[in-house]
């Protein structure tokens, strides 16, 4: 019988082995699309993502594989635990896609490439109308994928989140969401009418491309990205992939008169590819580098954006380095204007420019449109008008084009219920921040600069961890604590309430 469970063993890694090579090829044409393709060449080029795709999918197919991997995970308790975790997650996505044919598997690629680029020329031209019908068809995608899945959930928008966030439940979001409306949005009156006034024009004034990207290759060395294991460029909406085992790529975008943009998103995206970077050498080997997920994945990013980046310690050496490279700009300001100005509370329009606190409502926005546009079958050409409602709703301000509104962000173009997975990365990182300082000061290693203190924290709390646990197993096993919003909230409160004195 060993021998039996050996064959199934080699048929499944040798399958998966080949099943990556094809991945790997699909991810580096998928991060040329986004990065040095010419408009012209997208479709073509999508094309050909969708059928390396195609043929990584097919491999999953095989009568041979799904028997193979079907009878490790009906003897999982005979396996080692990496083995284990391979044969669970692969028995979830047969389940999963076990109804969807490879035909149908490259309809759907076609359909959501050709989304991507009419949500780039709809942007472009700020044309909403231009993308509704193929957000109908990716619609259509999400809700056949649910028909022939053979998992089963509480709602059609729950299918979805276990797809982005296994184990969180719409239930758990809107616990979370309505925590979040009943802290922030008082507070938020509080801060609009505090008679605090923080300048943050100084901002926007000129700062020249060449000398944001040299700093941006410096705060990436800073926080501890190696350059011998990943490179960055630029897109239009910033994102890291991990290509492969050593090749973590990430992106920025440099605009003359949004320095900051360009920064927080380098942060942003380099603590997604640090996490990348620090993956175990085994998870690789077993093939579970995939398992983790993007609430999991934005918790690392929003950390080192947020509870790093806008930290008063960060601020005041990042102000050392903004004087040397825009002295025009900061040279009669202070690192304390700094820190006030990065954490300006101003209700805005733009998702990923938007400040710490009002960052959440954004999210809530699209949360509950998704569920709207799952869940209720909303009419495509209704949601122009309910973004605008709820940004009027919640932020008192509405988008004066589509492309400050609902063409703003890529993800629709590939699916949804990505979004809440944003909010929960806050929540994750706020509770791991506090278990974290109950173990050493880390206001106090930012203020040395001693990164590598709270990498090396990360690494052996939070990234080894993360390819095997579901999210609340996983941040319980770090913190001892279940999954609350409590510690984000408690955050926001005390650092806004101080710097607003309300
Ligand atoms: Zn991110």
């Amino acid at each position: 019988m060993q021998t039996e469970l050996q064959k199934s063993l080699k048929i499944v890694f040798s399958t998966l082995e080949e099943k990556e090579k094809f991945e790997h090829a699909s991810r580096l044409i998928g991060f040329d699309e986004q990065t040095i393709c010419p408009p012209k060449a997208m479709e073509n080029q999508g094309k050909t993502i969708a059928f390396l795709t195609n043929q990584a999918f097919k491999l999953t197919k095989s009568p041979e594989f799904i028997s193979a991997a079907e009878n490790l995970f009906a003897r999982r308790e005979e396996l080692n635990l990496p083995e284990c975790l391979l044969a669970e997650g692969l028995h979830r996505d047969y389940l999963q896609s076990k109804n969807i044919t490879s035909e149908l598997d490259e309809k759907f690629s076609l359909i959501l490439n050709q989304a991507f680029v009419d949500w780039l020329n709809a942007k472009n031209k700020a044309d909403f109308s231009l993308f509704a019908d193929s957000l109908e068809k990716v619609r259509w995608v999400n809700l056949k994928q649910i028909e022939l899945s053979e998992n089963s959930f509480a709602t059609p928008y729950d299918h979805l989140l276990q797809v982005y966030e296994r184990g969180i439940t719409t239930q758990d979001l809107d616990f979370c969401f309505d925590a979040c409306k009943e802290r922030l949005i008082p507070l938020l009156k509080k801060i609009q009418k505090s008679p605090r006034k923080i300048s943050a024009d100084f901002l926007t004034e000129f700062a020249a491309v060449d000398a944001q990207e040299k700093l941006a290759k410096k705060l990436l060395q800073k926080i501890g990205f190696d350059f011998s294991r990943g490179t960055f460029s630029t897109s239009e909406h910033p994102f890291t992939d991990g290509i492969a085992l050593d090749d973590a790529r990430l992106t920025t975008n440099y605009d003359e008169h949004l320095l900051m943009s360009n920064i927080f998103s380098i942060l942003h995206e380099g603590g997604h590819a640090l996490f990348e970077q620090n993956q175990p050498a085994e998870d690789f080997v077993y093939h579970l580098t995939g398992f983790k997920t993007l609430g999991q994945h934005e918790s690392v990013s929003r950390f080192y954006e947020n509870r790093i980046g806008r930290s008063r310690e960060f601020c005041s050496q990042l102000f050392e380095e903004l004087k040397i490279s825009f002295p025009q700009i900061f040279a009669n300001r202070t690192a304390e204007e700094l820190y006030d100005a990065v954490n300006l509370v101003t209700p805005s329009l733009i998702r990923i420019e938007a400040d710490e606190f009002t960052y959440t409502f954004h999210i809530i926005i699209r949360y509950e449109m998704e569920k709207m546009i799952v869940n209720e079958n909303v009419k495509i050409q209704d949601l122009l008008k309910i973004w605008a409602d709820k940004y009027e709703e919640y932020l008192d301000i509405r988008p004066e084009n589509d492309r400050e509104g609902i063409l703003q962000d890529v993800h629709w173009a590939s699916g949804f219920g990505y979004f809440p997975t944003y909010a929960l990365g806050n929540m994750y990182g706020a509770m791991y921040f506090n278990k974290m300082q109950e173990e050493f000061d880390v206001h106090e290693a930012i203020a040395q600069s001693d990164l590598k203190k709270i990498n090396h924290w990360m690494q052996e709390n939070v990234w080894k961890s993360a390819n095997r646990l579901a999210p609340k197993e996983w941040i319980k096993n770090i913190t001892g604590r279940e999954f609350t919003p409590q510690d984000f909230l408690d955050y926001l409160e005390k650092k806004y309430s101080e710097i607003y004195g309300v």
